[in-house]
């Protein structure tokens, strides 16, 4: 493709480093990201995403701006509260970026609809907020082989990992280490439990840079790795995590 004159500017501080260049921006042009969530790790990916130019960004969310998330989801705004999130993000990126496409699916990522959506993507973020949808993406993700780039929050403490099971030895999921949701109500959503926002913010940023990482092939994937990061103790630390041959999900067992 040409870049116009607009692109050189717009991406120059991509286009000049050796590890992008103009084949890495073409990339991430051509590319189509599934977020999962407009919520407080959506937002700040969401942001990023944009801002770099991912040509597509579709977003599943079928909730509405609460003046609650504020604290955390900076991708809204006070007068929109009331609004669709989907539509409400929407709106800022198409201010960040006029040069990308937005898709929107407000509606709740379903057993029914996964597959479908999730087809339409080169890869999958996850920013929900809920076991059942952390299963559902796991599950559907391997199915069609997409990438998947997870994260997940508690009031000071937060999770990053990268999936690709359908590589096959060595390339664990999600239920690879967490074999079952917990019972219901054992662990309390944010909504319940309340979260430092920037927590969310510095886990949201982190899985954008590993999802820009995948789609451009660049540096360490976090694949068999979980990386930690505990703000408490301003500490980040990283677990190796193993594929089990007995995973209801990627098992050969
Ligand atoms: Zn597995």
């Amino acid at each position: 493709m040409e870049f116009t004159d607009r692109q050189f500017r717009r991406y120059a501080r991509h286009l000049i480093l050796e590890e992008v260049g103009e084949e890495g921006q073409e990339r991430l042009l051509a590319s189509r990201v599934l977020v999962v969530g407009a919520g407080g790790l959506g937002s700040p990916m969401l942001l990023y995403l944009a801002a770099a130019g991912v040509g597509t960004l579709g977003i599943i969310d079928n909730d509405r701006v609460d003046l609650t998330n504020l604290q955390r989801q900076i991708v809204h705004s006070t007068e929109r509260v009331g609004d669709l999130k989907v539509e409400s993000a929407r709106a800022t990126l198409a201010g960040v970026n006029d040069d990308i496409r937005i898709e929107t699916h407000p509606l709740r990522l379903a057993p029914e609809n996964a597959a479908d959506i999730i087809a339409g993507y080169d890869l999958v973020a996850d920013g929900s907020d809920n076991f059942a949808t952390r299963y559902l993406l796991t599950e559907q993700c391997f199915q069609l082989g997409k990438p998947l780039v997870a994260a997940a929050l508690s009031p000071f403490e937060g999770q990053l990992s990268t999936f690709r099971p359908y590589l096959g030895a060595g390339h664990p999921c999600y239920r690879c280490v967490f074999r079952e949701p917990p019972p219901p109500d054992t662990v309390p959503r944010c909504e319940e439990a309340g979260i430092l926002g920037a927590v969310a913010g510095v886990m949201g940023t982190l899985q954008a840079v590993e999802v820009l990482k995948e789609l451009l092939g660049l540096g360490d994937s976090l694949d068999g790795t979980l990386l930690i990061y505990d703000a408490l103790r301003a500490h980040f630390h990283r677990i190796r995590i193993a594929k089990d041959p007995d995973c209801p999900t990627c098992g050969s067992g």
